[in-house]
């Protein structure tokens, strides 16, 4: 059984994930680029997983979308991306920049891919710096 810590970018949220990471998809579509404001989404899935919030759980916000499946949980301070629960009420989709402690599964698939973003193409040939460039 693996834990997980994780908190939202201003601090006020943080909570323990119990349970395994079955899956982890980077998700072009629409919705998670809106959301993300980058290229795609990257969500893991633990359908067994439990949540325990261990502080700042009232400044945890949900987002559905109407009409469809589609949400979000975010901190109403800062904005930074929380778990929730998936629509179908069992699995924890968990935003992986949320995690503190190493993720020890690699990414399982880019999905939505139909929907990329047009700039969103061999970035892996793109100039990479350790930090900011001078
Ligand atoms: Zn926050
Ligand atoms: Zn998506």
């Amino acid at each position: 059984m693996t834990l997980h810590k994780g908190s939202c970018l201003c601090g006020a949220v943080a909570f323990t994930i119990k349970g395994d990471l079955q899956a982890f998809f980077l998700c072009h579509c629409s919705r998670c680029r809106k959301v993300s404001g980058s290229a795609h989404a990257a969500n893991l899935f633990a359908p067994d997983a439990t949540i325990t919030w261990e502080s700042g759980e009232k400044n945890a916000r949900i987002y559905s979308h109407p009409e469809t499946r589609f949400g979000r949980s975010f901190c109403c301070e800062c904005g930074g991306a929380l778990p929730r629960k998936a629509a179908d009420g069992k699995s924890l989709v968990i935003p992986a920049g949320c995690l503190d402690t190493p993720v020890e599964i690699n990414p399982t698939a880019h999905i939505f891919t139909a929907s990329r973003a047009n700039w969103d193409h061999d970035l892996e040939t793109v100039p990479m710096y350790d930090e900011l460039p001078k």
